[in-house]
């Protein structure tokens, strides 16, 4: 998708903080951070969000989650816990329409998604 943010962020057009990456799957750091970590992880191919998920593409779904695990992991948030948290839509108050799960942690987190 030519005018994605996240797809531009995968490709390296703009700099992000990576933590993880592999075949399907990047993550990076949040720019506007709401917990001590907060995370976000997205699949290289462009889904617009989770109401796009379809049998053809939802394998990088699980691939998503396998990564969140080890990044929890490596942060240093697995044992205390940590939320996984995807916007859709306009109700959802998604502002980046590249499907992407935020993980947050660190600290007890609240009612709010941080
Ligand atoms: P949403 O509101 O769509 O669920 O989440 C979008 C997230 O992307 C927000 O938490 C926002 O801070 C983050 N974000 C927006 N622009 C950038 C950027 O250029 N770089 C990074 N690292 N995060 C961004
Ligand atoms: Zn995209």
């Amino acid at each position: 998708m030519e005018d994605c943010l996240f797809c531009k962020i995968i490709k390296g057009e703009i700099p992000s903080t990576k933590v993880y990456e592999d075949e399907s799957v990047y993550a990076f750091k949040d720019i506007n951070p709401l917990a001590p970590v907060h995370i976000l992880v997205v699949p290289k191919e462009h889904i617009g969000s989770a109401a796009e998920i379809t049998a053809e593409n939802s394998a990088v779904v699980s691939k998503i989650f396998e990564a969140a695990a080890k990044i929890a992991k490596d942060q240093g948030i697995a044992g205390d816990g940590f939320r996984i948290v995807t916007n859709c839509g306009e109700n959802g108050c998604q502002s980046v329409h590249h499907l992407h799960f935020h993980i947050l942690g660190g600290r007890k987190l609240g009612v709010e998604m941080g």
